[in-house]
C-alpha cells in the first residue's frame, strides 16, 4: 500500500505564503508611514520608489532608481547650489534675480525625472522612510561643496501646523534630523509660520513671493546662533527660502547658508 503523500508546509499551517507576501508588501509603505519599524522584521527590504527587493542590506534605492537620479553636475552655482556653464560663480537665474540673502546654497539633485516622483513620495505619501538616504546625500554635499562654511546649527524650513498635522510630519525636519546628526551639528526650529500659505509649486514666481512674504515668525527661545544651515527639500525660485534667511537675519544670525535636496 502507498503511503499518503506528506502535506506542504503550506497545508499545515493552513495559510497561504504567497498571498501572505503579497499582503504584507502592499502593507510595508504603510506600516513604514505609521512608524511601525515592525515591518522591517517582517519583509525583506524594498526599494521605496519601485518596490523591487532590494539586494544589499544597506542600500537605499535598489540600482535601477539610483542611477535614474541625476546629480546636479559641476560647476556649481553659489546662488542656489545649481550647475553653472564656464567660470562664473553664479548661474543665470541668479545673475538674472535679486540678490540672495544667504551667503551660499548647496543642493544635490536635479529636480527632474525620478527625483520629482522620489519627491513627492517623500511628501504626500507617507514615504518617510526615504529620509536617511535624502539627509545622507545632503550631508554630504555639504562637505563637499561647503568645507569652509560655519555652521553652528541646522534649521529646517517649517510647515504650518495645521499642514504638519495634515501630513503627520514636516518633511525638511526628517531631512534636518539627519543632516545633523552626519555633520554634527544640533537642529534648532529657528523660525514657525505665522500664517498658513498656499502650496508654493501651483504659482508663477512672482505670485510666490508674494505668498510667503511675512510668513515666517523667529521663535525667540535660548541663544541664537551666529551661523546657521538652513534645510529644505526643494529649491524652485527660491521664494520660501529668502523669506526664511531674511527673517533668520533680521534676528540677528550672522551666516545663513541653505541646503536643499533638488534644485528645479
Ligand atoms: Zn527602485
Ligand atoms: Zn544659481
Amino acid at each position: 500500500m502507498q503511503a499518503a503523500p506528506r502535506p506542504s508546509r503550506r497545508e499545515r499551517s493552513g495559510v497561504d505564503r504567497v498571498f501572505l507576501t503579497r499582503i504584507l508588501r502592499r502593507a510595508k509603505p504603510w506600516l513604514e508611514a505609521s512608524g511601525h519599524q515592525a515591518a522591517a522584521h517582517v519583509m525583506p527590504p524594498v526599494c521605496p520608489s519601485c518596490m523591487a527587493q532590494l539586494r544589499a542590506d544597506g542600500d537605499a534605492l535598489c540600482a535601477d532608481c539610483r542611477g535614474a537620479l541625476r546629480p546636479l553636475a559641476a560647476p556649481r552655482c553659489r546662488g542656489c547650489g545649481g550647475t553653472v556653464d564656464g567660470l562664473l560663480e553664479l548661474c543665470g537665474d541668479c545673475l538674472a534675480g535679486a540678490a540672495r540673502p544667504w551667503e551660499r546654497a548647496v543642493s544635490v539633485f536635479d529636480y527632474g525625472g525620478r527625483m520629482r516622483e522620489l519627491v513627492h513620495r517623500f511628501k504626500y505619501n507617507g514615504g518617510v522612510c526615504l529620509a536617511p538616504f535624502f539627509a545622507a546625500e545632503m550631508a554630504a554635499a555639504w562637505r563637499r561643496w561647503a568645507p569652509d562654511e560655519p555652521a553652528e546649527a541646522v534649521a529646517p524650513v517649517p510647515l504650518h501646523w495645521r499642514r504638519r498635522l495634515r501630513r503627520g510630519y514636516n518633511q525638511a525636519e526628517l531631512l534636518a534630523a539627519g543632516i545633523g546628526a552626519a555633520l554634527g551639528l544640533p537642529v534648532r526650529s529657528l523660525l514657525r509660520r505665522a500664517r498658513p500659505t498656499r502650496q508654493q509649486a501651483r504659482l508663477e514666481r512672482e505670485a510666490r513671493q508674494r505668498n510667503v512674504r511675512g510668513v515666517f515668525a523667529a521663535r525667540r527661545r535660548g541663544a541664537w546662533p551666529e551661523s546657521v544651515v538652513v534645510v529644505d527639500d526643494v529649491m524652485t525660485t527660491g521664494a520660501t527660502l529668502e523669506a526664511a534667511v531674511r527673517e533668520l537675519k533680521a534676528a540677528g544670525v550672522k551666516r545663513v547658508c541653505v541646503l536643499t535636496l533638488a534644485r528645479g
